[in-house]
């Protein structure tokens, strides 16, 4: 009874289609509430808030040292690990933070904050390289965990260790990429609800290469959870039902079930190639984010590897990675995909993708720029990536490119390093693209396409630069969008400029697996997309299901078009009205009724 007086229907955006349901399960990271007291009772009061502070301390420390112990973790994952439970027990931190206690007679909370701030200034002002951003990070996470302990609340801290042993649903205001991507291998997890949004942020896009159901943009959901035991996440409909009903319960089992079935219908021909009713082919790749994506790649049909985000493995790593580490991975990579072909992207450190390497965001030093400015970061990855291209079929993509310089310097360094490493022969068996995604690399398109092998278009960042909006933004998500006339412009331009180049062209960004362009990407003439794994069974149906001549007859009429959302209407009406089955507006209505 109690869950129908509390039933709440939150609207977000969709990010991973699919309905799970499960146990509230949310990482509260809001301190906002935080106490700020001057304490009463002299000496003796301060004397023990500042024991409360070190017994704080000392659990924070039992706590780390547990989870190393207890949990089987990657390398990697101790080291951060240690790495915090060194800087937790340090005595500049603890001391300053208890001196502060018994100086200034301020509460233990307050005290944190004021030190940790102090702390984050100095950094700030230390003119550190791009090692800054990591260390600011560490001290993040060890004020968060002090704070939690302090405040005796169930938060960030814990949730590694504690994770429940029944279905749930994660709920938070936001998750790093680490985070993220280590719950999601916890067996329980059915679904993910946030409270920040979406948008092509790289937060959307891994939560894609997942696949759980999961709804962004979700306002409230942390007030109207705490208390709920049950939540169902629609990402179908965009929404997050808390507390929900008995009969609500039974009606999502339902539709889940029919989506369930409905997706399955697209998975038993996956594996064959995406040729039209009149025989155009188009070759359909996977976006992934690390090796172990690779199984899942070719489980739902991809034929090669089209985009891989080197970055978003390496975003928390504490050390810079080696030659050896880049190696590695790129060698098992390459191995486990073979023969597929397998595109790997430089390091694209910028952006919404910073981690412990620092960037400047969106605009200047992000991709290639960064990569020429620290050769201590870049040539390691350039040397395993030579190294790993023994085993053939691998393609380097270059990102943010705006200059044909750019692209001969990268020639110059890959030379340079294949001939120290003595291994000059691998380099007949590397491709070198260029990502299209910058608005001057359209416009130098026709110099840089004889200086490169292929090109891949990244739709996330050109939408950005095009239409000068952020592409995690979502209140100006009206303008961030696929359909406006300049985009089909700019793609229709670059496939021309790469057949007369006779240059390969792939489109990588998300629109490339949105099923409402395939028809007109054929009709481009565009033979090659990359995309989240999950996107696959569904383009590759259009493909086959489509002709190659209603593409072009549809691409004449939208180029006809003068508004994005002139545009918008009549591509998202041709599209449902000629494929009933895959674009299921109706059909999720149905359902929709049966689940209210
Ligand atoms: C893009 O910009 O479209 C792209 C594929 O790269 P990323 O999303 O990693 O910036
Ligand atoms: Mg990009």
């Amino acid at each position: 009874m109690t869950a129908e007086r509390h039933m709440t229907r939150l609207s977000g955006e969709k990010i991973v289609e699919g309905i799970g349901l499960g146990k509230v399960f949310f990482i509260d990271k809001d301190f906002s509430l935080i106490p700020h007291l001057t304490l009463r009772g002299g000496q003796k009061a301060r004397e023990k808030e500042k024991r409360r502070f070190m017994n704080a301390v000392k659990k924070c420390e039992k706590e780390l040292t547990a989870i190393m112990e207890e949990r089987e973790l990657p390398k990697e994952a101790l080291s951060i690990l240690e790495a915090h439970r060194m800087m937790l027990v340090d005595p500049t931190l603890t001391g300053g933070i208890g001196d502060a206690i018994l100086e200034k007679g301020i509460n233990a909370e307050w005290a944190v904050l004021s030190v940790f701030e102090e702390m984050a200034e100095r950094l700030a002002g230390s003119g550190a390289d791009y090692y800054l951003k990591a260390k600011a990070a560490d001290l993040e996470v060890i004020k968060d965990k002090l704070l939690i302990s302090l405040l005796g609340g169930m938060g960030h801290a814990s949730y590694i260790k504690d994770l429940p042993e029944e279905d749930f649903i994660l709920c938070a205001h936001s998750l790093t990429l680490s985070d993220l991507s280590s719950l999601a291998k916890n067996k329980h997890i059915r679904g993910i609800a946030l409270e920040v949004p979406g948008g092509v942020s790289h937060l959307t896009i891994v939560l894609r290469s997942i696949g759980l159901p999961a709804v962004l943009g979700l306002d409230g959901l942390l007030t109207e959870v705490a208390g709920c035991e049950e939540i169902v996440v629609d990402g179908l409909s965009g929404e997050a039902v808390v507390c929900p009903t008995m009969t609500q319960k039974i009606a999502y089992i339902q539709k889940k079930k029919v989506y369930d079935e409905y997706f399955e219908r697209f998975l038993t021909d996956v594996g064959d190639p995406a040729i039209s009713q009149d025989g155009a082919r188009m070759h359909i790749g996977a976006n992934i984010e690390g090796e172990e994506e690779v199984e899942l790649s070719k489980r739902y049909g991809a034929e090669f590897i089209g985009l891989f985000r080197t970055e978003l493995m390496f975003l928390e790593k504490e050390e810079i990675p080696t030659e050896d580490d880049h190696y590695a991975v790129y060698y098992e990579m390459l191995h486990r995909a073979h023969p597929m072909e397998v595109t790997i992207r430089v390091f694209d450190f910028g952006g919404d993708k910073e981690g412990r390497i620092h960037a400047t965001g969106a605009m200047g030093l992000r991709g290639i720029r960064f990569c020429f400015l620290y050769p201590d970061v870049f040539l390691p990855q350039v040397r395993g990536l030579i190294r790993a291209a023994s085993l053939g079929n691998l393609s380097i993509l270059l990102p943010f490119v705006s200059a044909v310089d750019e692209i001969r310097e990268f020639k110059a360094i890959l030379k340079e390093q294949a001939k120290d490493l003595k291994l000059e022969k691998n380099l007949k068996h590397i491709k070198v693209g260029a990502m299209i995604e910058l608005p001057a690399a359209l416009f130098i398109a026709e110099m840089l396409a004889r200086e490169v092998d292929f090109f891949s278009i990244g739709t996330n960042d050109l939408v950005q630069y095009l239409m000068a909006v952020e592409r995690q933004d979502k209140a100006l998500s009206q303008y961030f969008s696929h359909f406006h006339p300049a985009v089909l412009r700019a793609l229709y331009n670059l496939s021309h400029i790469a057949k007369k180049y006779k240059i390969g062209l792939s489109v990588c960004g998300e629109m490339g697996g949105d099923p409402y362009f395939t028809l007109l990407f054929m009709g481009m003439g565009i033979t090659s997309l990359s995309m989240s794994p999950i996107a696959i069974p569904i383009v590759k149906k259009i493909v086959r299901s489509g002709y190659l001549e209603e593409g072009k007859a549809l691409l004449n009429r939208m180029l006809m078009t003068t508004s994005e959302m002139e545009l918008r209407e009549i591509l998202e009406r041709e599209m449902e009205e000629r494929y009933p089955n895959i674009f299921r507006k109706a059909w999720i209505d149905n359902i929709r009724k049966n689940g209210d």
